[in-house]
């Protein structure tokens, strides 16, 4: 009797949920109403249509899970139906590749795309872009030309070496210069210097990826003169420096300088090879920074090959620039790693626009390359980018508190670890919602806005902000903290 009385009543609500699914619109009678018949024009009917089937599953498991009570009260609201699609629409229109505002103050910021482009190449990218180009074409002879030429020579005129090429980024970079020149032969190397860079670049690993063997010398705080002397062998094909570019070994250390590397190359007959990791043409000591090496000073200094990135303190496209003595970058040319590693038309617009702006004065240069701008702004612009943020913030945003404290930036991309730069930053509490919350809806904010948590509060640095941004910022706290 019971189990009768049971079945019946589940005949029953099966019944009425039977009803209700006849009353999700079809698919046919979503797509002609007039707001989603209007997206049509702007959207691909994949995206659309992908996107009604979606929600319209999402009503259907809604309708399956209900009890018995439910099923009495449920309703098919069309209006937020249709609003979730368009929501859906919206989203799935988007590039998953897009721009993000950095908030965190940290300049090189890897996961965010490490260097900005300067606004002032934007027409020399393009123009390669859209358009045949002179790529591996020589307009005077009419014949092939060498893509790498392009940069050749402004990489020679900028650095004083004798010859330069370009591949995909740094790690590609040693690995060719190793595969090069010390294959299956032995190459010196610090213990101190055997860096890892964020992604799973080991110095070790790129010996052991170019066939070249790796010999340790020193120890990780010391390494002396007589270790590399005495480690020389017929075996023996590079001298290799790496510049500890995101950790520093302090207090009771020792490090054989560039030049007393040099020296010993040039009395062993051995070339030596520097990988200076964020290759800078800048000195930022002028600037109260600490002091990166430059490439100049590496060339000038007689290094045989000299390897660096492209979208670190350089401030252009990711690249691996390999600048040094002739013979040895010819021979790099001939190695089949090249094609493998070779930079692609957009790198090498962008590279060439971004190394022509250095030629001009160092004050133009500086403000033209946003990296290099965002390092040297002085303490006292930056106060005033984060008064006009903090009275616009203050203005129009509702249910937090706003405050604005001193702070430190850092440089970030594994360029100057141990680098504070002075700052002021906007810490933001909300009322109603959690910090964590906050901070996610920022993070997937229209136009994603990355900050990061300190003390139970959101934080704003301005030093990564540029002013056209300010709007966005303030358009999505309103958004975020109005609900
Ligand atoms: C960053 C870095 C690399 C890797 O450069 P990518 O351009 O990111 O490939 C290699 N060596 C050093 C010392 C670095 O700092």
């Amino acid at each position: 009797m019971v189990i009768v009385e049971i079945l019946q009543i589940g005949v029953i609500i099966m019944a009425k949920k039977q009803n209700i699914f006849t009353l999700i619109p079809k698919v046919d009678e979503l797509l002609k109403v007039e707001k989603i018949e209007m997206l049509l024009e702007k959207v691909p009917r994949i995206t659309v249509v992908e996107s009604v089937r979606e929600n319209i599953e999402y009503i259907r498991k809604k309708i399956i899970k209900l009890n018995e009570d439910e099923v009495e009260a449920f309703k098919i609201d069309e209006e937020e139906l249709i609003e979730n699609i368009i929501q859906k629409v919206t989203l799935k229109n988007k590039m998953n590749l897009r721009k993000v505002i950095n908030a965190t103050g940290v300049v090189l910021h890897t996961n965010l795309g490490r260097a900005l482009l300067s606004d002032t190449i934007k027409e020399e990218i393009w123009n390669v872009a859209s358009s045949y180009s002179t790529l591996e074409f020589d307009i005077d002879s009419g014949k092939r030309g060498s893509r790498y030429a392009h940069v050749e020579e402004i990489i020679t005129k900028l650095t004083g070496a004798e010859a330069a090429m370009v591949v995909n980024n740094n790690a590609a970079a040693v690995l060719l210069v190793l595969d090069t020149l010390a294959k299956n032969k032995e190459v010196i190397v610090s213990r101190g210097q055997l860096v890892e860079i964020g992604g799973a670049f080991r110095v070790p690993d790129v010996m052991q990826q170019s066939g070249a063997k790796l010999v340790e010398v020193g120890t990780t705080n010391k390494t002396h003169f007589s270790d590399y002397e005495n480690a020389i062998s017929e075996e023996t094909a590079v001298l290799l420096k790496v510049h500890t570019s995101n950790y520093r070994i302090l207090g009771f250390t020792e490090e054989v300088s560039l030049k007393d590397l040099i020296n010993l190359g040039k009395k062993s007959n051995i070339p030596v090879i520097e990988d200076i990791g964020s290759g800078t043409f800048i000195d930022f000591s002028k600037y109260g920074l600490y002091k990166e090496p430059t490439v100049q000073e590496s060339v000038l200094a007689g290094a045989d090959i000299v390897t660096f990135s492209g979208d670190k303190l350089l401030g252009g496209p990711q690249a691996g620039v390999i600048v040094g003595k002739e013979k040895y970058i010819k021979e790099m040319k001939k190695n089949p790693y090249t094609r493998a590693f070779r930079v692609d038309k957009l790198t090498l617009a962008a590279l060439e626009a971004t190394l022509r702006l250095y030629l001009n004065e160092e004050e133009e240069v500086i403000h033209q390359i946003p990296t290099l701008r965002m390092l040297t702004i002085s303490l006292d612009e930056i106060k005033e980018k984060a008064d006009t943020l903090y009275e616009m913030l203050k203005n129009n945003v509702k249910n937090c508190t706003i405050e604005k404290i001193e702070g430190v930036s850092q440089v970030g991309g594994g360029s100057m670890p141990l680098e504070e730069m002075p700052t002021v930053l906007i810490r933001i509490k909300p009322e109603n919602i959690s910090v964590n919350k906050f901070e996610a809806l920022l993070r997937t904010y229209e136009t994603p806005i990355i900050t990061r948590i300190s003390e139970d509060q959101v934080v704003i640095d301005v030093r990564t902000l540029k002013l056209d941004e300010f709007d966005i910022i303030v358009n999505g706290l309103c958004h975020i903290l109005m609900r």
